[in-house]
């Protein structure tokens, strides 16, 4: 793809239902915010999670956001988010990991550990994410996130209110354990979510225009070539089924 066209241009192109979609999540986030309070959106400030950010700041909605900042970010991400936290009345936290914990587990393994084996790529999303996303999460109802049915196989059956996690046992070692989870897009095409874009003239990561749908940290993402699935980008060396980071487990998997 040609660097200097733009997502908007390519990929905005709403379906037939979308005023009818765009209607249901606005519906969802409010219910949301009035009865599973307290929570927070996460965001990777991909193009969906820009989407909802934008979503709860027109309806004026009290729910915060909170980004990860793996310290492995791309700088397009780092840009977006400083614009971010320039221009949004929505409150914006960053949860960063342990320091410590990552200077001894790169002074241990390298700096390209995530190449070398499932185990430590997930050691590294462990410290990097998952710890700090057990911070952002605690003493939360809920979480909204922007997981859509169409993004991979493993996403396809993915519930615009998801409860599975919401009886577990903080004990289960799930970050997520106890907390409903809101995917108020999961039936939202990438068209979709393009066209809400465009259309609101919402501010987005430039490595979209670049062919990254899907955006991580720098080291584990890379553009995908034309008919290569939605998140082939993400963890390309590893087997399809090992491609989450533990963000998005299933309930069976947590247990
Ligand atoms: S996505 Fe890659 S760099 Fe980021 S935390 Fe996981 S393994 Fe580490």
């Amino acid at each position: 793809m040609n660097a200097s066209v733009k997502a908007t241009e390519v990929h905005a192109r709403p379906s037939a239902t979308f005023d009818a979609k765009l209607a249901e999540t606005e519906a969802l986030l409010r219910q949301a915010a009035t009865d599973f309070q307290p929570l927070t959106q996460a965001s990777s400030l991909g193009a969906e999670d820009v989407v909802i950010t934008h979503l709860i700041h027109a309806l004026t909605l009290d729910i915060p956001v909170f980004v990860l900042d793996t310290g492995a970010l791309h700088p397009e991400t780092l840009a977006l988010l400083e614009r971010t936290l320039q221009t949004s009345r929505v409150p914006i936290h960053i949860y960063r990991p342990a320091q410590e914990a990552v200077v001894q587990f790169v002074a241990r393994e390298g700096a390209d550990a995530m190449y070398r084996s499932i185990a430590l790529r997930k050691a590294c999303c462990g410290i990097r994410k998952m710890e700090p996303l057990g911070r952002a999460l605690h003493g939360k109802k809920a979480w909204i996130t922007g997981l859509r049915r169409e993004q991979s196989h493993a996403r396809a059956d993915v519930p615009l209110i998801d409860t599975a996690e919401a009886s577990l046992a903080p004990a289960s070692g799930s970050p997520s354990a106890g907390l409903t989870k809101f995917n108020p897009l999961a039936n939202w095409t990438w068209g979709d979510v393009w066209h809400y874009i465009a259309t609101r003239n919402v501010d987005y990561n430039p490595l979209h225009d670049r062919f990254y749908p899907s955006i991580g940290c720098a080291p584990c993402t890379r553009a995908i070539s034309l008919g290569e699935d939605f998140r082939a980008g993400r963890w390309w060396w590893e087997d399809e089924a090992a491609k989450e980071c533990g963000l998005h487990v299933k309930n069976t998997e947590v247990a």
